[in-house]
């Protein structure tokens, strides 16, 4: 299946504590069904100091979030988009938004 997501792409959070976010996706983990969203989802870890050079203390970075939390935001209307597939005449895959019809590839 064509993926709905992928890198680089601008989304919107649909679901959980960070709805109606947006932010890029930096990777998409297409076996886990998610991806790493910059700013989204931060969680906060405890990290050990290893040395001088790494003080340790509490770090923030992004956990992955689901893909079904996610939705791209069309470049052409501005809105969180719901897309589908359409088959070019060359034979190539490209997604479109349901709203304004307008190609996101
Ligand atoms: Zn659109």
């Amino acid at each position: 299946m064509a993926a709905k997501i992928k890198r680089n792409d601008q989304v919107q959070v649909t679901a959980g504590k960070d709805r109606g976010r947006r932010g890029q996706v930096r990777t998409v983990l297409p076996e886990a069904g998610r991806a790493v969203v910059t700013g989204i989802n931060m969680i906060k870890k405890h990290q050990r100091s290893t040395g001088p050079q790494q003080p340790g203390g509490i770090i923030e970075r992004e956990a992955p979030i689901s893909l079904a939390n996610l939705a791209v935001i069309c470049a052409s209307c501005g809105e969180a988009a719901r897309v589908g597939f359409r088959l070019l005449e060359d034979g190539r895959k490209v997604r479109f938004c349901k709203k304004c019809n307008e190609a996101i590839d």
